[in-house]
């Protein structure tokens, strides 16, 4: 596909950066590779928008892939980070500010009653997965295809947008062992689970879900799933996991579990409650994270773990986070929903708006979407024709069709004309892509 448009400065870092990274970027993702041409090297990021290296502003609906909720360099965030950052920066010692994030998320989120911190969602799954291990004693996981949990080894298995969108079943890397005691099975499916256990009873130590996934496109729960696998895990003895790490936070004030009240043992979190720095946390019941060294034998460590600068900014956007703002994003996403699918109807394109709360994503069908096999059905070339339009005129769109699209507090009506001005075109493009 030939681009009628340039970015010769991205285009510049992007080979630089080629020959020192692999693939020109730290996140696969964000290497465009699903949608051809040049990522766009961002420089700076004020409310709403983004500005590349080559000077063009762009209204972003990636969101830094869900953390920047309140957009982006919010003043109270910029200056509580100033602040830290002029007492010192890491101590490797505990700080109040720990104290404080930890005490916000425990008040938020009523399941949670003990937290530790991390520096990555990635750390918080793994860490919360060998931490169920160690309190069942047992080694079997259970995770739902299309789900992505980060790049743990033992669930990079059907792992959802990165990896679906270069179409890797699997990664060299993983060996058999580790994959081994992972269970995969079709997302929205409580016969599978409930087949699971009955083959393999005793042995499962736990259930990880996304509590609503967003990492195959925007793929909700059906109702009773939730409740369904909590109830299945509690009468086999596993633990139930509920993966929040970009839900938490983000669509309701206690994330998903504010939204369907289904309580997990133990929970994950991240993205938001960095507030755009590498913060994560694991939590849950006070008897399993018992088990957690120092205070138990299951270890766990990190020498950034509880950064100050991190845990200042992280409590700054958490505190921000009010019933209001969440009325603002919530809004704010149904009027960019109704937009988007006025405009695809318009142009003739079968689609599917699919929203969890505010995160939602466009499928390139008209069937239903409930599990990864429907969501790789979708006409995802269309999309391609689409992204591309839509940064040519402005809009940062995340560069995958299998990825939830993210606002916030910051989108306001100038950024919400800009992207409807720009939606017409783009959304004749999808009607005129080939596969
Ligand atoms: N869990 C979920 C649901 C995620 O969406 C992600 C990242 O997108 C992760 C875990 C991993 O988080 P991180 O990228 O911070 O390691």
């Amino acid at each position: 596909m030939a681009y009628s448009y340039e970015a010769p400065v991205s285009q510049t870092l992007f080979d630089r950066a080629s020959l020192v990274t692999p693939g020109g970027v730290n996140s696969p993702v964000r290497a465009f590779r699903a949608v051809g041409g040049t990522p766009r090297f961002m420089v700076s990021g004020t409310g709403p928008y983004l500005t590349d290296a080559d000077g063009r502003e762009y209204v972003d609906l990636v969101c830094s892939w869900g953390p920047m909720i309140l957009g982006h360099a919010h003043p109270e965030v910029t200056a509580a980070v100033q602040d830290a950052v002029a007492r010192g920066t890491s101590f490797g010692t505990p700080g109040e500010g720990e104290v404080a994030l930890a005490e916000e998320i425990v008040a938020r989120i009523e399941p949670v009653e003990q937290v530790r911190l991390v520096s990555s969602g990635t750390e918080a799954t793994m860490s919360a997965i060998r931490l169920a291990r160690g309190f069942t004693g047992r080694a079997k996981v259970v995770k739902f295809a299309g789900c992505y949990h980060g790049h743990v080894d033992a669930l990079l298995a059907a792992a959802g947008s990165g990896v679906a969108t270069f179409g890797l079943p699997d990664t060299p890397g993983v060996t058999g062992a580790q994959a081994g005691d992972t269970i995969v099975l079709p997302y929205n499916d409580l016969e599978a689970v409930r087949a699971a256990f009955a083959a393999q009873p005793d042995e499962i130590a736990c259930v990880i879900t996304e509590a609503s996934p967003g990492n195959m496109g925007v793929v909700p729960p059906l109702d009773g799933f939730n409740a369904g696998l909590k109830e299945i895990c509690a009468a086999h003895g596993a633990l139930y996991i509920s993966d929040e790490v970009m839900t938490g936070f983000r669509t309701s004030k206690a994330g998903w579990y504010g939204i369907d009240g289904v309580r997990p043992d133990l929970m994950t979190f991240g993205k938001v409650m960095g507030g755009g720095f590498p913060a994560a946390a694991f939590g849950g019941r006070a008897d399993v994270m018992a088990h957690l060294a120092p205070a138990g034998p299951v270890y766990q460590a990190g020498t950034l773990s509880g950064n100050p600068v991190a845990t200042a900014a992280g409590l700054a956007q958490l505190r921000l986070l009010d019933d209001a703002a969440y009325e603002k994003v919530d809004a704010v996403s149904a009027e960019l929903r109704s937009l988007v699918g006025e405009a695809f109807t318009k142009a003739g394109v079968a689609h599917r708006v699919s929203a969890a709360s505010n995160m939602f994503s466009v499928f390139f069908t008209e069937e239903p979407v409930r599990d990864y096999e429907d969501a790789k059905k979708q006409e995802a070339f269309r999309f391609t024709a689409f992204f591309h339009s839509m940064l040519e005129q402005g809009v940062y769109l995340p560069p995958s069709a299998f990825e939830s699209w993210f606002v916030s507090t910051a989108h306001d009506q100038r950024a919400l004309e800009r992207i409807a001005a720009a939606l017409p075109a783009a959304a004749r493009a999808a009607s005129e892509a080939t596969a």
